[in-house]
């Protein structure tokens, strides 16, 4: 659990993050800008930052603000009552960010596998973006992401987000007590 002092210390970077990116936002979407950290008390390598702009029934876009070394772990969004699950495009608009899926793995991958959960992370084919690049995930895929050396912002876009359905490899993280991307 994050306490509120960490909270508005994180939430006042990835302020900072988004203005590197050209990204403006409101006071109050400031206000309600979250802070994911899984429950596993990693926040610096487990965990990122991010500003949900709409969740409709149909789609949903959001910004994500990954810091230095911040990964978002291992999961997959998998059918829910008749939908496919959700589909998900990450579009770069600062830094770098490295995307991992089912496929070849890489050889040498830039990401590495935060400290005592390695095991949680089984998806190594890896896709890096940089500003203006983006990459589309089809549903129920295993991803997984992690900022490049300088931090990333992190445009989102997809279908609708159904947080308690999604479905983390680490078994410590509650789906259903923290949101997703
Ligand atoms: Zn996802």
């Amino acid at each position: 659990m994050l306490s509120k002092a960490l909270y508005q210390e994180t939430c006042t970077k990835a302020v900072k993050y988004l203005e590197k990116a050209g990204i403006v936002i409101t006071e109050a979407e400031k206000q309600r800008m979250e802070v994911a950290e899984y429950g596993l008390d990693m926040l610096d390598s487990i965990g990122l930052e991010l500003i949900v702009y709409v969740n409709t029934e149909r789609c949903c876009a959001k910004e994500l603000i990954l810091f230095s070394g911040q990964t978002c772990p291992e999961h997959r969004h998998p059918p829910v009552n008749g939908d496919p699950g959700k589909e998900e495009t990450f579009r770069c608009r600062w830094g770098k960010v490295y995307l991992y899926v089912p496929g070849d793995p890489a050889e040498k991958p830039k990401a590495v596998a935060p400290k005592g959960r390695e095991a949680y992370f089984t998806v190594w084919h890896e896709i890096e973006l940089n500003p203006g690049e983006q990459y589309t995930l089809a549903p129920n895929t295993l991803h997984w992401f992690q900022a490049g050396p300088e931090g990333a912002v992190v445009s989102e876009f997809s279908t609708k987000s159904r947080d308690p359905y999604d479905v983390y490899t680490d078994p410590q993280i509650n789906p259903a007590q923290e949101r997703k991307v």
